[in-house]
C-alpha cells in the first residue's frame, strides 16, 4: 500500500487498485479526527461506545479530505456472517449518518452502480475490497475469524460471477491493515473450527509460545480463498501492516482491550466523462 497525505487527514491506497482511473479507493487511519482517548482520534464507528456526533464529524472530515459526499457512503451492520449484499441505487448512503440505517445482517456488499462507496469498518478485522475492471464491480469485505471460517470471500466471488457475470480470473484484490500472524493468537475453541471449516490449517494455524494457544494467520487464509476461488496471485495484493504492530496508526481492538475506534476501507466506481 501506498501513503497518501491529504492535509487533514492521511489514508493508504493499494497499489494494484490504483492503476484504474474509474475507481476510487482508500483504507482510513487514527489521524485528523476529533475523538479523544481510546478512540483518537478519527474513528468512523458509530457503534464501539464513542460519541456520535464527533463520529458523524470524523466521517465528514475523512470524506472531505478525499473529496467525496459523505452521503454516497453505504455501511453494513456487521456480524461476522459471510453474508453479502447486492447494493443498488437506494442503498446508497445508507448507514452514513447514523448506524440506524446501516444494511443490518450484512459483511459484505457488492455493486456495480456509480458513486457508492461500499465502506467496510475493521480495527483488527481483515477489510477486502475487491474490483472487475471488465465488468466493472466492485466490493467490499468484512473477515475477522469468524467471517473468514464461514468463507464470505467464495460467497462474494460467487455472487460477483453469478449476478454480474464476472470472472474471477479478472478481480483484482486488496486486502488491507488487520491484525497479522505475528500477534493473532487464538484458543482451542478456534483451532478446533478452523479445522472443521477448512480441511486443513497448515501453514495458517501454528501452535503458539503459550500452551493451547495457536496464531492464526487470517492474512494466509484469505488469500487462499481468493486463490481457490480463481484469482490470479498476481491480482492480490496484501498490505501486510498489522493492525496490532501499528495500533498508533489503525484502531487495533486487541491493543486496547477490546475498547477501540474503527478504521475505514472503501471502493467507489466514480462517473468518467467521455
Ligand atoms: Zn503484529
Amino acid at each position: 500500500m501506498q501513503l497518501q497525505d491529504l492535509g487533514d487527514t492521511t489514508v493508504y491506497a493499494f497499489e494494484n487498485l490504483s492503476q484504474f482511473d474509474h475507481l476510487v479507493h482508500f483504507v482510513s487511519t487514527r489521524r485528523g479526527g476529533i475523538s479523544e482517548g481510546n478512540f483518537s482520534a478519527l474513528n468512523i464507528g458509530f457503534h464501539v461506545g464513542d460519541d456520535n456526533f464527533r463520529v458523524l464529524q470524523n466521517r465528514r472530515i475523512l470524506a472531505d479530505a478525499l473529496g467525496m459526499d459523505l452521503l454516497k457512503c453505504t455501511f453494513a451492520n456487521q456480524c461476522h456472517s459471510a453474508n453479502v449484499a447486492i447494493v443498488n441505487d437506494t442503498g446508497r448512503g445508507k448507514g452514513a449518518l447514523e448506524k440506524d440505517s446501516s444494511l443490518a445482517n450484512t459483511d459484505g456488499m457488492i455493486t456495480n452502480v456509480k458513486n457508492i462507496c461500499l465502506g467496510v469498518q475493521v480495527a483488527d478485522c481483515v477489510p477486502i475490497l475487491l474490483y472487475d475492471p471488465q465488468q466493472q464491480v466492485i466490493a467490499s469485505l468484512h473477515a475477522g475469524w469468524k467471517g473468514t471460517l464461514r468463507k464470505i470471500v467464495p460467497e462474494a466471488i460467487a455472487k460477483m460471477v453469478q449476478h454480474y457475470g464476472c470472472m474471477a480470473e479478472n478481480i483484482y484484490a486488496g486486502l488491507g491493515p488487520s491484525n497479522g500472524p505475528c500477534c493473532y493468537e487464538v484458543g482451542e475453541d478456534v483451532f478446533r473450527e478452523a479445522n472443521t471449516a477448512l480441511g486443513s490449517v497448515k501453514g495458517i494455524i501454528k501452535p503458539a509460545a503459550t500452551e493451547g494457544k495457536y496464531m492464526f494467520d487470517q492474512w494466509e487464509a484469505n488469500v487462499r480463498q481468493l486463490k481457490d476461488a480463481g484469482l490470479r496471485e498476481e491480482h492480490i495484493e496484501l498490505a501486510g501492516i498489522c493492525s496490532q504492530c501499528e495500533h498508533e496508526t489503525f484502531f487495533s481492538s486487541r491493543a486496547q482491550d477490546g475498547i477501540t475506534g474503527r478504521f475505514m476501507a472503501g471502493i467507489m466506481l466514480k462517473k468518467v466523462r467521455h
